[in-house]
């Protein structure tokens, strides 16, 4: 039995005593009390009755009835036998007894009196007496019953109430006990602290005093580690700050919930909070930590970039808007820096993705060493990088900031045993100055790298509002370019190569014009890089292709003479899935000879598609077509795939020819391509052949076939025709 209980146990005893002892004995008391008074108003009645009958008598005769003895002794005779026995007196006023009943009545009795009158005039007492036995015996019995059910009720009283309380007791007891397990169980921490007052009952600390397995958890597991403790100590400053808030208003019964990290550790919890007695404050745990690292972790996937870790786009232009308004308030300027690194592409195609992607990680890294705290690095996407710089004082700020920048990078980054160097371009828009808002400091900071990779990269530049010009005309030139492939505004020329030995006429490469409606003859030099960035390039090839192989076809047909027709194709071509099966329907629906086509692919387009899509244009090789390599010698890979790949023509590029005459080093380039080509078996082709010495020197050397001005032009369709015809008719 709970000790606790015991108390109110005894107290039940005494009451259950208490109560039986009353019912013994105001039963019999009471019955005897009210017997007795029956007793004494039948006495009463009777009196009154046999002091009528001796009052008649005394009426009849008032001066002798004392006398009449006999009477009167009859009287009371037949009195005391009627029913109960009892026994009759009368006296007279003298006390003397006049005449009595025979009757013996067992003590002990009680007496009644009753005087009697004649006229008015007090002449004597009647008396009876009656055994008080019988009232006394039922007493004793009621006394006997009264016991038995005091004794019963004793048993009840006791009983149900202690029943009751312990059942109420067990019902508390279980209700405890589940409580407990469910306290021991949860996976919530509790905690109870106490509160302690200073002198003048202001709150002074608190400390824990008691704490369930999942709050000593939180801790490393041993409750004895923390309670005992300073709770705030525990539980840290923003635990520290609701509950003092809470307890200063706790008249008001406040609770309070609250979020809170646990001091040093990566844990957040929801935590509720209130006071269950005075000096008492309880606090309930709900760890939140995997919902808030999945919130956060959220909150990184929308505003940080995965690879980096840098922040991206959307919290750059977060960061920008703040920028600008905080310098606006603090009338100051910002810089924006769009840093992109050089020839990005060519290392993510011919090393892979992932040494790319390694390398971007090591470039954010050195990058967050150069800048200070307060400005913001972001990566926009690819290799594009962007700073804001805030609190400039003077622009040298931002010219020293660029260049640590693009000095940060110039050391060697070293991947899988391999060295790596890799440099970038800056470009630099400045607040006010050069926008007044984010959309146009990034838009002109961008166009600010373009024209810092066009001067030579590895630098920085300023924006200046020339940029702007050249952009809007890039970006015209791009609208015109969609529109002259609809308008049929590009065209073709063929320029003659010829046979070095003979001075015939072997192959033509086509190459595109474009005849804008208003500024004229535009070279494909300033457009084929737009049409590749844009995919233009695509419908463009297509276009190209057909053209040639149609011309091809109409001038076998007409019995020109059959030579090679070289077609330029770009990497971006190449990488169509479906290529070689567009040349084949080109080739099917115009009805040109596979053997007449030639396929002029450069080097680095080579290299980057090594592993992919050069063996299905390789394949093409069955059907006769043949491939050339463009621009020999200016590729940014090695010449391991000469190797491996049947290669049919190389094209020494112009930039080697050009100065072939006079530079030793030209002439050393020269000998060495045309004396590799001899000894794989792959035919040459000299480009760019403007003079004599020139087309003397490369004849000496053995090389293949010319290509230059020094013979021909590109010419035009006709023009071409005309010129073929007419070799044609030589022959
Ligand atoms: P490329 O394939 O190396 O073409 C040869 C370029 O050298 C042509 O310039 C040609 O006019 C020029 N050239 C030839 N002989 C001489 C010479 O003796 N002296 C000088 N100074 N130049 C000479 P073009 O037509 O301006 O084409 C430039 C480049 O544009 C081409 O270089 C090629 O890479 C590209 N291109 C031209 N047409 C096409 C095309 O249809 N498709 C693709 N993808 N690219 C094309
Ligand atoms: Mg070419
Ligand atoms: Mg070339």
């Amino acid at each position: 039995m709970n000790k606790a209980s015991r108390p109110l146990q005894q107290m039940i005893m005494v009451l259950a005593r208490g109560v039986s002892l009353l019912i013994a004995l105001s039963v019999p008391a009471a019955y005897f009390f009210i017997a007795h008074q029956n007793l004494v108003s039948t006495l009463e009645s009777q009196c009154v009755i046999t002091g009528a009958a001796v009052n008649s008598i005394i009426l009849s005769n008032p001066q002798m009835w004392r006398f009449e003895e006999v009477r009167l002794a009859e009287l009371l005779e037949r009195r005391a036998h009627d029913g109960v026995p009892q026994f009759w007196t009368i006296r007279d006023k003298s006390g003397q007894v006049i005449a009595q009943s025979s009757q013996v009545v067992l003590q002990p009795f009680t007496t009644h009196r009753r005087t009697i009158y004649d006229a008015g005039l007090a002449v004597g007492q009647l008396e009876v007496t009656r055994s008080l036995r019988p009232i006394l015996y039922k007493t004793a019995l009621t006394a006997l019953f009264s016991t038995l059910l005091a004794t019963i009720l004793f048993f009840i009283f006791r009983a149900l109430p202690m029943r009751l309380m312990n059942t109420a007791i067990h019902e508390l007891e279980e209700s405890e006990k589940k409580y407990r397990s469910l306290y021991q169980t949860m996976n919530e921490g509790m905690a109870l602290h106490k509160v302690y007052v200073d002198k003048d009952g202001g709150f002074s600390s608190l400390t824990l005093i008691d704490a369930n397995p999942s709050c000593a958890e939180m801790f490393g597991g041993n409750p004895d580690a923390i309670v005992g403790r300073n709770s705030f100590t525990l539980f840290g400053d923003t635990f520290r700050e609701f509950i003092s808030e809470m307890l200063n208003n706790l008249e008001r019964g406040a609770s309070v919930s609250f979020e809170m990290c646990l001091p040093g550790k990566d844990y957040f919890y929801n935590v509720q909070a209130f006071s269950p007695d005075k000096g008492l404050v309880a606090t309930l745990f709900e760890d939140i930590t995997e919902s808030r690292k999945a919130e956060q972790q959220i909150q990184k996937m929308a505003y940080f970039d995965s690879l980096t870790g840098l922040p991206n786009r959307a919290l750059f232009y977060d960061r920008i808007k703040q920028s600008i308004a905080l310098a606006n308030r603090e009338k100051s300027s910002l810089a924006v820096l769009f840093l992109d690194l050089d020839h990005f592409k060519d290392i993510n195609d011919t090393l892979g993705h992932s040494v790319g992607d390694q390398l971007l990680i090591e470039v954010s890294r050195r990058l967050t060493g150069h800048i200070r705290a307060n400005d913001t690095l972001a990566r926009l996407g690819g290799d594009e990088f962007v700073v804001v710089i805030t609190h400039l004082g003077v622009t040298l700020n931002t010219t020293y900031i660029a260049q640590k920048l693009i000095d940060s990078i110039q050391a060697p980054f070293s991947f899988m045993g391999k060295e790596l160097h890799v440099t970038a371009s800056v470009g630099i828009a400045l607040y006010p100055d050069d926008g007044d808002n984010a959309e146009t400091l990034i838009k002109h900071a961008d166009m600010a790298m373009y024209s810092s990779k066009e001067t030579g990269r590895n630098s920085y530049c300023y924006f200046s509002p020339a940029m702007n010009k050249k952009a809007l005309m890039r970006l015209e030139n791009e609208i015109g370019l969609r529109h002259a492939l609809e308008r049929g505004e590009l065209f073709i020329e063929f320029q003659p190569i010829i046979k070095a030995a003979t001075g015939t006429i072997v192959a033509a490469e086509a190459l595109v014009r474009w005849n804008h409606p208003e500024r004229g003859r535009i070279p494909p030099t300033e457009f084929i890089e737009l049409a590749e960035e844009t995919g233009l390039i695509l419908p463009l090839g297509e276009f190209i292709l057909r053209s040639v192989c149609t011309s091809m076809k109409i001038w076998r047909d007409a019995g020109l003479p059959c030579i090679r027709y070289c077609v330029n194709v770009s990497s971006r071509q190449i990488e169509q899935q479906n290529f070689p099966e567009l040349v084949r329907s080109i080739l099917d629906e115009t009805g040109a000879h596979a053997d007449q086509l030639e396929i002029e692919l450069t080097e680095s387009c080579l290299v980057k598609n090594i592993e992919t899509n050069v063996a299905g244009v390789f394949g093409m090789r069955a059907w006769g077509i043949t491939i050339a390599i463009d621009d020999f010698g200016t590729g940014y890979s090695s010449l391991g795939y000469i190797k491996t790949l049947p290669i049919d023509h190389i094209k020494i590029d112009r930039s080697f020819v050009t100065d072939v005459c006079t530079s030793v080093q030209d002439q050393a380039i020269v000998e060495a391509i045309l004396a590799m080509s001899h000894k794989l078996d792959i035919h040459n082709i000299a480009e760019g052949v403007e003079t004599r010495e020139q087309l003397e020197f490369l004849q000496r050397q053995g090389c293949d076939e010319i290509q230059g001005f020094y013979f021909h032009r590109p010419l035009s369709v006709s023009a071409f025709e005309e010129l073929l015809r007419g070799q044609g008719e030589k022959q």
